[in-house]
Formats: structure tokens, C-alpha cells, sequence
């Protein structure tokens, strides 16, 4: 029987034998798993996949994690890691090679970005900026590319929630032989599942809402079998491995991803809505705000990440940040508790990083939590006057 997202989430994981089978799962906390036939079959076929060896190639409880989110999205494997930039380090690397050509989006997470320019860059791989919003630019890029090429782009970006039209830039990419890259950290497979939409690969930071409560770092990366053995190779020799205690942490969040999501989206459309209509605030990025020209059937909701910029610029946003009672200033997001940060201190530090995005002065970027709206908008509306 197929299941949909709410019941996958809360169904139980436990696949463990016996009378009494727990509910949850067990935390198999073990570096290494005895040697029996099974095992020692196996790796006379070269198979390491297969069966459990050693905790940075597999483990029963990191093995549960992956296996549902590659179900939430559809996928046919998954691979979890020890965070959201492992998940993008074992992609980038697992899946190119020296001379292969990977074309970023601008609108990208900094370290992202930074991870393409300082490590990926010079281990021979092409990289190149481009708007993938402008289909002219993303095919302009694809002709210049002398071979094997992968796309990178966000769902909705980091800060500044630009929506990736994945239909579109996949059927652009697929028509030029390349293949198609989502970090879908700020969506989540509950407002979307990119390899619906032509997407080749998903990857995710598990740290933000799937876990959920701002404890754990985790990641995870969906797609073919094919693509995830090579995911799977460059996170084991990196040793980006998820530690089982960590995917049990996980898997505990993400039991209640559905209410909290639907929450958060909520929360944060009234949020966007009375800050657009506030006299200290110049601009608001909220995806729920531009519904109309987003792409049809991508999102199934708006997300609970919005940007906002003040009257003032940075100077003012910094007080903003120290005048808050409810929001918590902090980096991160997808907690249970709304968090603020400064996208020009933090993802996005040196000019050239706040050019590439566009950012202004001022710029707040929040997290929508689950507290009650109207404390969520009466300490907002506090501080942005005592800030003036
Ligand atoms: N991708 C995006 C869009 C992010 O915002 C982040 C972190 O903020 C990451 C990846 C990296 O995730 P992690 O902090 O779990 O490594």
C-alpha cells in the first residue's frame, strides 16, 4: 500500500525481530558489526551495500532515516550524512569528476557556494554562476559546457526565497544532456519533492525542519540507486557518515514534521503579511506573497521561511535583533522556535557573496516557529519601533 507523507512520518520504523517489537527504533550505537557469513559473502561480491560492516558505510538505525526520506520523496535510494554540507560535499564530489561542468544558481546558501569556489573549483571541476530564472542564461551556460554537467539550484533560496521553477530549468538541463541538482533545505519534502518536478537529485539538510528542534545535524541526498552508490562512495571516504544516535534524534523530530509544517506556513503567511504592511520594513521575500507567479503544482505550501529589510540598513537590523523577546536571534531555522539572523554576518559575510544574491541593507532573515502568531507579530512590531 502506498502512504502519503503524514502517515510515513508517524508510522513506526522499527524492523526489529522478536514477540515484542518496540515502537521506535533501536539505536544500534556501534562502530562495527560481527563478521558472519552473510557479511563475509558479500564482500567476496564486492558488495558493501548491502549488508552492515562498519557504522561510516551503514548502520540499521542511519539505514531507517534514509530509507524514509527517500520514501517521502519517492526516490529509489537515499543516502544520509553527518550534516546539510555533507549531503552537498558527497553530491558535488560523489557525483562529478575532473573536467565535469557544474552551473550554480546565484541565489545560493554561502558555504555552498564558498565549498564550489574553494574545494570543488580546484579539484578540476568548472563552476559558473549563473540566474537560473533567466532561461536564456541557464542555456547560454549549458553551450558553453564542454561535457558532463550538473545544474545546482535551491527551491526556495537562502535568504532571499527565490522559487526555482524545477520543471522548467530540468527540462532546459535534460535537453542539453545535463542533469539536474536540488537542495531542498528550505522546503522540505512536505512543501515539495523536487524529483516529481524532472529534478535527478535532492539533497537536504536534516538539521533544519525535518529534525526539527534545533538539537541535531544531520543530512541526506535522494535519487536513483545508480546515483546514490556514487553519493554513497564520496560520503564514506570523506567520512560524512550520520551517527546513529543522530538519525535517531532525527527520525524522533520528524515524527511530527506534518503539524509542525503546516504551523510554521501558517505562522509565517500572517508574519510576511503584517510586516509588508508595516512602516519600518522597505521590502518582504516570502514566497506566499507572490503566489500567483509562482510555478503551478511546485509547492504545496509557502514554507515557513521569509525575508524581511528595514528602514536603516544594518546598523538598525542589529538592533532589531537585540530588541526581540519572543524571536530567538540565531543562525539556523526549521526549529519549533522562531529564529532571526543577519545574512550579511552570517551565510552570505564578504561583498562579493552579498552581490552575487543581490542583498540589501538591512536584510533580516527569519524562521518561522509554532509559538502564537499574534506574540510572534506583537514582538516583531516592539522591536522594529524601539529600533528606530
Ligand atoms: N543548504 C541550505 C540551503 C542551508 O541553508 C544549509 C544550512 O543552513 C545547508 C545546506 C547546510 O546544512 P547543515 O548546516 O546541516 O550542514
Amino acid at each position: 500500500m502506498s502512504r502519503r507523507a503524514a502517515s510515513i512520518l508517524v508510522s513506526s520504523v522499527s524492523d526489529a525481530a522478536g514477540q515484542q517489537r518496540p515502537v521506535t527504533p533501536a539505536i544500534v550505537q556501534t562502530t562495527t558489526f560481527v563478521m558472519d557469513d552473510a557479511l563475509n559473502e558479500a564482500m567476496a561480491r564486492g558488495d558493501y551495500r548491502s549488508q552492515f560492516l562498519y557504522t561510516r558505510m551503514g548502520n540499521p538505525t542511519v539505514d531507517a532515516l534514509q530509507r524514509r526520506v527517500a520514501e517521502l520523496h519517492g526516490a529509489e535510494d537515499g543516502v544520509a550524512t553527518a550534516s546539510g554540507m555533507g549531503a552537498v560535499s558527497a553530491a558535488l564530489f560523489g557525483l562529478t569528476s575532473p573536467g565535469t561542468t557544474v552551473i550554480a544558481d546565484r541565489q545560493l546558501y554561502g558555504v555552498t557556494a564558498g565549498f564550489l569556489r574553494r574545494y570543488l573549483e580546484p579539484a578540476g571541476r568548472r563552476v559558473e554562476f549563473v540566474d537560473l530564472g533567466a532561461a536564456a542564461e541557464l542555456t547560454a551556460a549549458l553551450q558553453r559546457a564542454p561535457g558532463a554537467t550538473w545544474v545546482l539550484g535551491e527551491t526556495i533560496s537562502n535568504p532571499l526565497v527565490r522559487v526555482l521553477d524545477i520543471a522548467a530549468v530540468a527540462a532546459t538541463a535534460h535537453a542539453h544532456g545535463a542533469r539536474l541538482l536540488v537542495d531542498n533545505t528550505f522546503a522540505g519534502p512536505l512543501v515539495c519533492r523536487p524529483l516529481e518536478h524532472g529534478a535527478d537529485v535532492v539533497l537536504e539538510s536534516l538539521s533544519k525542519s525535518f529534525a526539527g528542534h534545533s538539537d541535531v545535524h544531520g543530512g541526506a541526498l535522494v535519487g536513483s540507486r545508480a546515483d546514490m552508490e556514487l553519493c554513497w562512495q564520496a560520503m564514506l571516504h570523506f567520512g560524512a557518515c550520520l551517527d546513529p544516535h543522530a538519525s535517531w534524534l532525527i527520525q524522533r523530530g520528524s515524527r511530527t514534521l506534518k503539524v509542525r509544517t503546516d504551523v510554521a506556513c501558517q505562522n509565517a503567511g500572517r508574519v510576511a503579511r503584517f510586516l509588508e504592511s508595516h512602516p519600518a520594513v522597505l521590502r518582504v521575500w516570502y514566497p506566499g506573497l507572490q503566489a500567483a507567479s509562482l510555478p503551478q503544482g511546485l509547492l504545496s505550501d509557502f514554507g515557513s521561511m521569509l525575508s524581511f529589510s528595514v528602514i536603516g540598513g544594518d546598523e538598525r537590523a542589529l538592533r532589531v535583533l537585540d530588541a526581540l523577546q519572543v524571536v530567538v536571534p540565531a543562525t539556523s531555522l526549521g526549529g519549533v522556535e522562531s529564529l532571526v539572523s543577519l545574512p550579511f554576518n552570517t551565510s552570505h559575510r564578504t561583498p562579493e557573496a552579498q552581490a552575487m544574491i543581490g542583498l540589501l541593507p538591512g536584510t533580516i532573515r527569519l524562521s518561522v516557529g509554532i509559538e502564537d502568531v499574534q506574540d510572534l507579530m506583537d514582538d516583531l512590531d516592539s522591536a522594529l519601533r524601539t529600533s528606530a
